[in-house]
């Protein structure tokens, strides 16, 4: 229906999350209309993503490729260390932080499990994050594992398949407790539905 320029376009913007191939064919009319220079400063927001971006060695947060291999967060000595708070991706992070009630660290998983197929996830930073714990564990400077995950079918799966990979390491492990309505997401959740869900967090034995 639209020129090949278009169709590669929208093709290529609905493989983005939450954007469908409607709202791609949108904007690519949107972006054909408007200013060129908005083009450039995506290119160069791209190109920077790219270049001066990478992940925290230790929780896997997005941080500036300065040569530093630590996030701000797990290079704060102010932070407690004891606590780390496991969420699916950096925006849940962000809110959970905006809270104001958290002060440990966090571990990003980068992603859930699916609904649509059982098979474990090889992308999510699971085997990461019982390695942290381990390496915790050796200095006993490991306290509670928050999992921070959205009451969903996919975050109930992915906490389910973590309770029994994290349950040999002996460790208090603790999930989000009420406030937050079932299928919601934790991105989208205000600081005090967050804060109560985060002091009512339930340990899983
Ligand atoms: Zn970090």
């Amino acid at each position: 229906m639209y020129p090949k320029t278009i169709q590669n376009f929208i093709e290529k913007f609905s493989k983005l999350p939450g954007i469908g191939p409607r709202q791609a064919a949108r904007l690519a009319f949107w972006l054909l209309k408007g200013p060129k220079e908005i083009h450039q400063n995506l290119k160069h927001a791209l190109e920077s993503l790219d270049k001066d971006a990478r992940t925290c060695e230790l929780c896997h947060y997005v941080i500036e490729n300065d040569g530093n291999n630590k996030c701000h967060f797990c290079d704060n000595p102010s932070r407690d260390h004891t606590t780390i708070c496991v969420v699916e991706k950096e925006t849940d992070l962000a809110t959970i932080e905006k809270s104001g009630v958290y002060m440990g660290l966090y571990h990003v998983l980068g992603g859930l499990f699916s609904a649509l197929d059982i098979a474990v996830p090889k992308n999510l930073k699971m085997p990461e994050l019982v390695k942290r714990i381990e390496n915790l564990k050796k200095n006993k400077s490991v306290e509670e594992i928050i999992l921070a995950l959205s009451p969903t079918y996919e975050g109930d799966l992915t906490a389910y398949y973590l309770e029994k990979l994290l349950k040999p390491l002996k460790v208090k492990v603790t999930r989000l407790g009420r406030g937050l309505p079932y299928g919601s997401d934790v991105e989208f959740a205000d600081a005090q539905t967050l804060s109560g869900a985060l002091e009512s967090r339930k340990e899983i034995k």
